[in-house]
């Protein structure tokens, strides 16, 4: 059973932990913690955490890994990543494991409040339910959170649900990355976010629902205007 106000911190520089942890408390969460990448796994299947804020570089078992196994057991846990490095790939790694949003080291902690209020705000709504079969036998199951094609299954991960049926509530306009960031991401337009991270969602997404990628028949880009979800068939269950 999940606390609403409680959240996991898996860090083993002692400073920023500390920092984390004190900052937590002030806004008015509780906090847990662990210095160790093993504990920080084994806490966090506990299932309790409302958030967890992941480091990647760990003692005894990486932030990436140990986002991997929380996804096998909880798909809507709520994870963001620190990551120390800036490249492309290794924040493309952390969101495909599954992370909901990625802070790079080092930055500033009112962001890091900011971002972690968005991510639960959003963390409690319940997930819509339908299946979409998509010509060319893909089918979408946005229940249990996979692409099937050939008996082959993809999963996908809660944010990029999300952001399909937040577009497929707007299937007569497109919908721009500010909005998306607002309505999934939760952040307002002050909080000056870069708009990579809806870029590579809708890649992520593109690359699963896709036949071709780099040319989308479903997930199509309105120039200058964002994006747009365009479905052949959609199969409502309640
Ligand atoms: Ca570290």
């Amino acid at each position: 059973m999940k606390n609403e106000k409680l959240i996991l911190i898996v860090e083993d520089e002692e400073a920023i932990r500390t920092g984390l942890v004190d900052v937590f408390v002030y806004h008015g969460y509780q906090v847990e913690f662990a210095e160790d990448g093993a504990e920080g796994l084994k806490m966090a299947l506990t299932g309790r955490y409302a958030l967890i804020i992941l480091d990647v570089m760990l003692p005894s078992l990486n932030g990436y890994d140990i986002c991997k196994e929380i996804r096998e057991q909880d798909k809507s846990q709520p994870i963001i990543m620190l990551t120390a490095k800036t490249a492309d790939e290794d924040i493309i790694q952390g969101l495909t494991l599954g992370a909901d949003d990625y802070v790079a080291k080092p930055f500033s902690v009112a962001q890091l409040v900011l971002r972690v209020q968005a991510v639960l705000r959003r963390s409690f709504d319940t997930v819509g339910s339908s299946v979409i079969q998509l010509v060319g036998g893909k089918t979408i199951d946005l229940i249990n959170y996979s692409v099937s094609h050939d008996g082959i299954e993809t999963p996908l991960t809660r944010r990029e649900v999300e952001v399909i049926e937040y577009l497929l509530k707007y299937p007569m306009r497109p919908v721009s990355r500010e909005e998306l960031l607002s309505n999934i991401w939760g952040y307002q337009p002050e909080m000056a976010i870069e708009t990579r991270t809806v870029d590579i969602h809708i890649a992520k997404i593109r690359k699963k629902i896709e036949q071709n990628p780099k040319n989308p028949n479903y997930l199509v880009t309105v120039r200058g205007a964002g994006y747009k979800m365009l479905t052949p068939h959609s199969d409502t269950r309640t």
